[in-house]
């Protein structure tokens, strides 16, 4: 594995301990399956060697106590104000959905969300354990202020884009990347989910959504394309679960295909 790319330093970004870098995993619009994708590609980096920790910074809808299935509160670090990281799967775990009761975050104004969210960040011991080599963020969903605020604000090493193969989904993916570009913020690519059904009684590949457009407009934008993840009953099934496929199912189709773009990010 290459050495990491240091994170762009300085323009008053946070400074975050005991991490050595952050990736942010985005989608500009919702249940593309970006929590999903975030989950099974932050264990299938820790499956490829990596010390890996997770941040639900998803406010609209955070959902990886459940894909991780974290019931604990988190413990505060004794005289300070500083906070334990929960451990899942060998993960360093930490979401929003902890932190405040699951109802109030959705009326959250930009600036009080944008201070939450760094705060999150930056007042977790997250090398409990030793330092990680990586933080993937799980981001809120779409482009708005809260999005590009934090981009500004924290200092991403850079970020992999979700998006299903459909025309929309894809159009709002060009307003992902073109966010990240405005804050020099490198696309490490992006991930194409649900990308195609293998049906396993005929054993045929249906592209239910089309196929290839998350390919063709990586080409076009001049982005890496990092993989297609499939349309899988039982990816739905063991996130549900809070039992990853890439836990639950190591040896599956699916579980190669996360560990590929894991390496290839
Ligand atoms: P988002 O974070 O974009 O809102 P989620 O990760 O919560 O989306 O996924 C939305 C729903 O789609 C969940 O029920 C999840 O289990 C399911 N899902 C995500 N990716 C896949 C996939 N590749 N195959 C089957 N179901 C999936």
């Amino acid at each position: 594995r290459p050495t990491p790319k240091k994170p762009p330093q300085g323009g008053g970004k946070i400074d975050i301990a005991g991490v050595k870098q952050i990736i942010a995993v985005s989608s500009a619009k919702g249940g593309v399956g970006k929590s999903t994708t975030a989950v099974n590609l932050a264990l299938a980096l820790q499956a490829n060697g990596l010390k890996v920790g997770i941040l639900d910074a998803d406010i609209y809808g955070p959902s990886i106590p459940r894909l991780l299935k974290i019931t604990d509160k988190p413990t505060a670090v004794p005289n300070s104000r500083r906070m334990y990281p929960l451990k899942a799967y060998g993960l360093m775990a930490m979401s929003i959905g902890l932190l405040v009761d699951p109802d109030t975050p959705m009326v959250w104004r930009g600036p009080m969300a944008v201070s939450a969210l760094t705060q999150m960040i930056r007042d977790v011991n997250w090398d409990m354990e030793g330092e990680l080599d990586v933080l993937v963020v799980d981001m809120p969903p779409g482009t708005g202020d809260i999005q590009l605020t934090m981009a500004q604000q924290v200092p991403l090493s850079g970020s992999v884009i979700v998006s299903t193969p459909q025309d929309l989904a894809l159009i709002d993916a060009r307003k992902g990347i073109a966010m990240f570009q405005k804050v020099n913020i490198p696309i490490l690519g992006i991930v194409e989910n649900m990308s195609y059904f293998a049906c396993p009684t005929c054993g045929s590949r249906h592209d239910i959504f089309g196929h290839g457009g998350a390919r063709s407009t990586a080409e076009e934008i001049g982005v890496p394309f990092l993989g297609e993840i499939p349309l899988h009953m039982d990816i739905r099934e063991r996130s549900d679960a809070g039992d990853p496929v890439i836990v639950s199912e190591p040896e599956s189709d699916h579980t190669a295909i996360y560990l590929s773009i894991a390496n290839d990010m």
